[in-house]
């Protein structure tokens, strides 16, 4: 199968940006044999057809500054979140933080970009799913972060969350699941179909995982250290008054390309 076959059929198949992806998939497919290429092609053509996402499909997401390795066990990182890591890195270096903890780490893909801008920096990414630390634990290596980054398996709903992590953080930063139990049915299919339910998933009123960071985070930074934290659309108001009772002192709300209300900043 050559470039403008794949075009057609993905053209044919209504995905949105035919030329793009198809280039994508040449890349993927492009060090293997030209027997297995073919077999490779047609395989990840088969599966695009059927709305599984590209990222998924390659196996591999840009975000920031690199490539991450991500699967189903993952979120896929989003454009939407740069904006949280651009404001981390900035925050870091004028303050010469040497600490961030990343709650809910995925792919790592957050946690990793901060540490990836901050050499002085060491860092720990949580996340409750193994399989999912194990992806994250994987982009450290293929990044040569390892030996700066740690991976602990824990929920932050767990009893003995603080005791295990310590405290005297830096940083906090954090994308937990926001949305709506009820909006859940609603996503686009590739995201609920192939995205992890666990980081989407926020309760009945999509800030239950804020409530319950609200309660840690206070005691798990150092004074002066910040929290950043990414807002689902319509959200920020709402973080910002949960983190403020809990504590801490806002900063300010950044705004994504879109415009969208999308990071809430505040410092203890
Ligand atoms: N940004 C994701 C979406 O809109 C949700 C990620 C999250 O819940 N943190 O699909």
């Amino acid at each position: 199968m050559d470039f403008e076959e794949l075009v057609r059929a993905l053209a044919g198949g209504h995905i949105a940006s035919p030329r793009l992806e198809a280039g994508m998939m040449m890349q993927a497919a492009a060090d293997v044999a030209p027997r297995e290429q073919k077999h490779l092609l047609e395989e990840m053509l088969e599966k695009r057809l059927a709305h599984y996402p590209l990222d998924k499909i390659l196996g591999r997401r840009a975000f920031y500054k690199y490539d991450f390795e991500v699967s189903e066990d993952v979120l896929s990182p989003r454009p939407d979140t740069e904006t949280l890591v651009e404001a981390a890195i900035d925050l870091a270096q004028k303050n010469d933080f040497s600490s961030v903890l990343d709650l809910g780490t995925g792919s790592g893909c957050i946690l990793l970009s901060i540490l990836g801008d901050c050499p002085q920096m060491r860092g720990v990414g949580v996340d409750k799913s193994r399989p999912a630390l194990e992806t994250a634990a994987r982009n450290a290596r293929r990044l040569k972060l390892e030996d700066r980054t740690a991976f602990r398996c824990l929920s932050w709903f767990d009893d003995n969350f603080v005791s295990v992590l310590g405290t005297g953080f830096d940083l906090l930063v954090s994308n937990p699941p926001y949305i709506p139990s009820g909006d859940i049915p609603g996503l686009d299919d590739e995201v609920r179909k192939h995205d992890p339910l666990s980081a989407l998933d926020g309760g009945t009123d999509g800030l239950e995982h804020y409530k319950k960071i609200a309660e840690i985070a206070p005691l798990i930074l150092k004074e002066g250290g910040y929290i950043l934290l990414e807002a689902g659309i319509g959200q920020a108001a709402d973080i910002r008054r949960i983190f403020s009772e809990g504590g801490l002192s806002p900063v300010s709300v950044l705004k994504d390309l879109a415009g969208i209300e999308r990071c809430v900043i505040l410092k203890k």
